[in-house]
């Protein structure tokens, strides 16, 4: 039967007692983790969320109708306890907190019962993914998902600190705003009111945050909900929160300034961690070539290095003809693994074929300095002594290689690096390395769509230097973006943005845009623009990515109070889901039979 807590206050959480505390009287509230009844006497955990407190009840300290009621105290009942803290009669639990101590109960009330729960309340639960989503509020009470998710609550508080006293404001963006196709799909919301029309929910608040720079708010923050309805990929959620921001009067240095020092009271005042400033930079161009990816992991070496020089006139075909149609030679040392075996390799290779790679070409030095080699016979002793130096490589190291078209290399050797290092215990989850990468490429080629599309989007600035080859070589400008990269993963990126309406314009007419689509799409902004617009930037982070490396998480999942599954569908609440004709029929709307 469920008690009213009418008159009872909570005095304090569970793991607040402390030794010192003994002789207090103590209220508690919570649930129960276990309860074990050994005849005159009865023990109970009570879990709330700051931990475990042990109670008991003995009958003679509490009325034996309260006796009777903790004697029948099932898994998950809620319940109200007082009584005084003492030291524990029986073994110290090192494990605990509160392990030294216990609370004598004098009263219970049971504020509510439980069913028998489909699964155990406990930390690193074995129970599959769909059952745990499915019963999600359960799922939540288990230790670990309740000190991620309290860690961030905790990088949120902060964060709105930090840029507080920064004098940034925080000013909230519409949700229901524009469609625009840029970029990826929008999720959208049917007007009731205007027949036939949409709303887009936002991907990110980057119009409104540079409208807010042109009102004159000079330092904006939110923390933003952003919807992106893209085929999901593992560990994406089509909606996610950005840590949001822009700055009026700032250039490239100001932005990662500010940024840099919020990382640093961020990781000191949540993980004791002491980030080293200046942050390390390095270009795109840098990244790519040293790591082969533009979210390099510098936690470890393992650089790559260009090799085509060195094997330009050798003949074997395979280096022969990347080189001959404009790409390049790369290579990676693996320190140590000369003895990999045979099977191993093989596997890499394959590895290497899931990134299009057509293979790998390999050196496997023994530790007596003889050589295996899948290309040996094609190359001259000379050459592989000239190859093999210019990997720095050792008796012992395996050097792995790719030949191809410059992406490729980059693509197959900067996930290769990754693998070996998984492999080769190369990473440590509690290392926090940053790197900013800079001098992002303004536009990529979309063979797709046969144009230029933006890198980062389309009103991100060129770097003045390269003006000039915006209509000669618009492949090779840079822009003035940004990315804020921790152990490999891209945690924040932004840019300076185009405040010159010739340079906007430029930028449109490179993209595919005529002054009528760029007007369509965006002509409030550019309207703005005219009527007095400060030169301004900005960055985003993933809020949900940030906080899953700082809390350690293997997936963003586990840092989102209520995810979606890769389908986008919420198994708790079964959304997406059938609306009845007459919701459908206000909003002016009938859906199609699939005829598949
Ligand atoms: N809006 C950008 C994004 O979502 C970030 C920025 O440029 O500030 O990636």
């Amino acid at each position: 039967m469920a008690e009213s807590m009418k008159g009872l206050h909570r005095t304090c959480r569970c793991a607040e007692v402390t030794r010192e505390m003994t002789g207090q009287t103590v209220t508690l509230m919570g649930w129960v983790q276990k309860a074990r009844n050994k005849g005159g006497i009865v023990f109970v955990d009570l879990r709330d969320r700051s931990g475990i407190m042990q109670l008991i009840f003995e009958d003679g300290s509490v009325s034996s109708e309260d006796f009777a009621k903790a004697g029948k105290l099932r898994s998950e009942f809620v319940i109200a306890v007082t009584g005084i803290v003492e030291k524990r009669g029986g073994a110290v639990n090192a494990n605990l907190a509160t392990g030294e101590i216990e609370l004598r109960v004098q009263s219970l009330r049971v504020l509510s019962e439980a069913d028998v729960i489909p699964f155990p309340i406990e930390e690193n639960s074995k129970t599959r993914d769909e059952v745990r989503l499915k019963y999600r509020y359960l799922d939540l009470r288990r230790p670990d998902l309740q000190k991620k998710l309290m860690l961030r609550s905790r990088v949120a508080t902060l964060t709105r600190q930090f840029f507080a006293e920064e004098g940034f404001l925080e000013i909230e963006t519409p949700m229901l705003g524009k469609s625009t196709p840029e970029g990826a799909r929008d999720y959208l919301v049917p007007s009731r009111v205007h027949p036939g029309c949409f709303y887009g929910l936002p991907q990110s608040p980057q119009l409104f945050k540079q409208l807010l720079m042109c009102s004159g708010f000079d330092r904006y923050i939110q923390l933003a909900r952003c919807f992106r309805d893209e085929d999901l990929r593992a560990d994406r959620q089509p909606e996610f929160t950005q840590i949001d921001m822009e700055l009026s009067f700032v250039d490239v240095d100001d932005v990662i300034d500010v940024n840099e020092r919020f990382l640093k009271y961020l990781f000191k005042n949540v993980l004791d961690v002491d980030v080293q400033l200046p942050i390390q930079r390095i270009t795109w161009q840098e990244a790519m070539d040293r790591f082969g990816s533009d979210k390099p992991d510098m936690r470890f070496g393992m650089e790559l290095h260009d090799v085509s020089d060195i094997v330009r006139s050798s003949s074997f075909a395979v280096f022969a003809n990347a080189l001959a149609a404009g790409g390049s030679v790369r290579g990676i040392n693996a320190k140590g693994q000369g003895s990999m075996p045979r099977k191993k390799i093989d596997k890499l290779v394959e590895f290497a074929k899931g990134y299009g790679a057509k293979g790998l070409a390999y050196i496997a030095i023994a530790e007596d300095g003889s050589r295996k080699s899948s290309f040996a016979k094609f190359m001259t002793e000379e050459e592989l002594d000239a190859l093999v130096s210019a990997m720095e490589g050792e008796p012992g190291d395996l050097l792995l290689f790719a030949a191809d078209r410059q992406k490729l290399v980059y693509d197959v050797l900067g996930a290769l690096r990754l693998e070996l290092a998984k492999e080769m215990d190369l990473l440590d989850k509690n290392e926090f390395r940053f790197v900013w990468v800079t001098e992002f490429p303004l536009l990529e080629w979309s063979d797709e769509e046969n144009r230029f599309t933006a890198m980062h989007h389309p009103f991100t600035m060129p770097m003045e230097e390269d003006l000039a080859l915006i209509d000669s070589d618009p492949g090779k400008v840079r822009a003035k973006a940004y990315d804020i990269v921790l152990n490999g993963n891209e945690i924040g990126g932004g840019s300076v943005r185009i405040h010159q309406d010739d340079i906007q314009e430029k930028m449109f007419e490179v993209l595919g845009f005529t002054p009528e689509s760029a007007h369509e799409q965006f002509g409030f902004l550019l309207d703005a623009f005219r009527y007095g617009v400060p030169p301004h930037a900005g960055l985003a982070y993933g809020l949900d990515r940030l906080v899953m490396l700082m809390a350690g998480a293997d997936t963003i999942r586990d840092v989102i109070a209520f995810p979606k599954v890769k389908d986008a569908s919420c198994l708790m609440t079964d959304s997406p889901s059938v609306v009845d004709t007459k919701q459908l029929a206000e909003l002016h709307l009938a859906v199609k039979e699939e005829t598949t």
